[in-house]
């Protein structure tokens, strides 16, 4: 299992910690051929203006949209999710244009413009280890985007109270608004790697 972490800006190194930690060899990808090989691939957050435009810089939104054409698993955070994106409100950066979603940037305005929620994430359970099943993740929003428009064939993974969704998968593409990468929580990534596993 080897999986790529997209590592022009942002908090790239702490993904890969998280993959190292849990026995998986993680690659930082900056170069369209660092891109081969891969089971799967995260796009991290960060700012995402500045990494669509290196990565459209470096030639990397084409193999990625490649990779993601022949199934392997990509999954952004926060700037990441932003990225996959179809639409994205209020100037878009350079995207790959991926997933069926509508974004909003920086959605939850100055004054709260970080912050921390428990959600439920029933999908979660899956890989839940002992103690793990049903516990709220701790969510770390930092000038998120929300989902404002998903799709038929998007699966809502989390919302918040207010019914905003904040992660969502549609096939290979996985998203999520807040950083699961700045706690120790890893059910997130393990969930990833569960299903970059399946053929
Ligand atoms: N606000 C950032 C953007 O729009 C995303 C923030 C993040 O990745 N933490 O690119």
């Amino acid at each position: 299992m080897k999986i790529g972490v997209l590592a022009l800006q942002g908090a790239f190194i702490e993904h890969i910690q998280i993959l190292q930690a849990l026995g998986v060899e993680a690659r930082p990808v900056r170069l369209p051929a660092e891109l081969e090989g891969l089971d799967g691939l995260i796009i991290p957050g960060g700012e995402s203006t500045t990494i669509g435009k290196l990565a459209a810089t470096y030639g990397l939104l084409e193999p990625i949209r490649r990779m993601a054409e022949a199934g392997k698993l990509i999954w952004g955070t926060c700037a990441g999710l932003i990225l996959l994106a179809r639409e994205v409100e209020g100037g878009a950066p350079p995207c790959l244009g991926l997933m069926d979603i509508r974004v909003r940037r920086n959605a939850f305005g100055r004054q709260v413009a970080s912050f921390e929620a428990a959600l439920p994430i029933p999908a979660l359970d899956a890989i839940a280890g002992p103690g793990e099943q049903g516990r709220p993740f701790h969510a770390v929003f930092i000038r998120a985007p929300q989902i404002v428009q998903a799709g038929d064939g998007v699966t809502t993974l989390a919302r918040l109270e207010d019914g905003t969704i904040v992660a969502a998968q549609q096939g290979n593409l996985l998203a999520t608004a807040f950083h699961p990468e700045l706690t120790t929580d890893t059910r997130f990534h393990r969930y990833f790697l569960a299903r970059a596993r399946k053929p």
